[in-house]
């Protein structure tokens, strides 16, 4: 080959590129996948997805539907979402036509974004939260606002993030509970209070409810069933062990709203997998439903089991048992996570150190049990406890 031949130089990167980083989740699953070591990373669900839903998905397959879809998703698969929102979590009034489905709650979410944050606007999240909020805040060019949480208070908002709350310029509020990377159930009275601020204030709520059927104690509480700034996002990703199918949804009152964010939806991705669409449609049975019954009793025996564990450390650790979700994010004093998730990957165990998900994880490790079975987990403790 001739010199300059295959040499041409690439277009300089986008500015906003110096703003985000790999998702730490997906970073640190990768580097676990290694012979022999047990991965307690990434957060998802390792069961198989309920057959009733695969069939489906197979049936819509062979009848030939594999076309676009409309852009805010199948009809009867939005109907369904409708009257699901109003029989489980009281949320009435949603028309069909004011829910978007996307690929997944992480897509929905980065249209949300998109739609309402500009250059100079302010986006409260939690602190420490799941870690591609804040990514997606910065690709909108919006600033971030923490509001944190604490070890201490198991992760439940306190007084400091309810000050935190009330001093905010921001315009939206991430709400997630039950949370990542805590597992924390926000109470109802609390999330009332919170949305009382925002309601007085004028903050919209994007309330992330993806965990909301991975619950041990205590109950899920949607705020847009007594709140109109609410847009509500959840998926079939964590309730149905759909991770890989790409598939969630929002849905709010206010039909400006989800037709700006149905826009960025068209514009990004035209309309979410349609065969997906038809598998999802088929979690509304009492047969998915006994699936994921299942599932969180079993999750619960894990995290029973995991929290049992953790009261063998000799360190000083702080871990209130957490209510909900698949993970827990024990607070180590005087600990550097990094150090701790190095040495405990050098004894073949991969975590994800607490700072990947905001300042107050520092000292943190989070550590999802929702894919390793008793056994993996029972010989994860035994490792790190050596
Ligand atoms: N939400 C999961 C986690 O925190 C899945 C990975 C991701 O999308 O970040 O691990």
């Amino acid at each position: 080959m001739s010199m300059g031949i295959g040499m041409s130089r690439f277009a300089e990167f986008a500015k906003r590129m110096g703003e985000v980083k790999p998702s730490a989740t997906f970073k640190y699953d990768a580097a676990a996948k290694k012979p022999g070591v047990i991965n307690l990373t990434i957060g998802r669900p390792g069961f198989d997805t309920p057959e009733v839903i695969k069939n489906a998905a197979k049936r819509a397959l062979d009848e030939g539907k594999v076309h676009y879809t409309p852009s805010k998703g199948i009809p009867e698969l939005r109907e369904a979402i409708a009257a699901k929102l109003e029989r489980e979590n009281h949320i009435g009034g949603i028309d069909p036509d004011n829910i978007v489905v996307s690929g997944g709650a992480k897509q929905i979410i980065y249209c949300i974004i998109m739609a309402l944050a500009d250059r100079g606007d302010v986006v409260a999240i939690q602190n420490p939260t799941w870690v591609s909020y804040e990514a997606q805040i910065r690709l909108a060019n919006a600033d971030v606002d923490w509001l944190s949480l604490k070890p201490e208070e198991g992760f439940i908002p306190g007084d400091s993030f309810m000050q935190d709350l009330e001093e905010t310029r921001a315009k939206l509020l991430i709400l997630n509970s039950p949370g990542n990377p805590t597992g924390a159930v926000f109470p109802e009275r609390r999330i009332k209070e919170i949305m009382d601020v925002c309601s007085r204030r004028g903050i919209t709520v994007i309330s992330d409810e993806v965990y909301e059927k991975l619950i041990y104690d205590g109950r899920h509480y949607s705020p847009a069933r007594d709140y109109e700034n609410v847009i509500t996002v959840n998926a079939f990703s964590k309730a149905y062990s759909m991770t890989g199918w790409r598939i969630g949804y929002c849905a709010c009152t206010n039909r400006e709203v989800m037709e700006k964010v149905d826009i960025i939806h068209q514009q990004s991705l035209s309309c979410c997998t349609s065969f997906a669409q038809y598998g999802a449609l088929a979690a509304f049975t009492e047969e998915a439903e006994e699936a994921t019954r299942r599932m969180r009793e079993e999750l619960r025996v894990r995290r029973d089991y995991v929290m049992k564990r953790m009261g063998e450390f000799e360190l000083e650790v702080i871990c209130k048992k957490p209510g909900g979700a698949f993970y827990i994010f024990p607070y180590f004093r005087n600990m550097d996570d990094y150090e701790l998730a190095d040495r405990w990957l050098r004894k073949g165990v991969a975590v994800i150190p607490g700072s990947a998900f905001g300042s107050q994880g520092a000292g943190c490790i989070r550590l999802s049990y929702g894919s390793a079975d008793m056994r993996a987990l029972s010989e994860a403790f035994d490792r790190i406890m050596e």
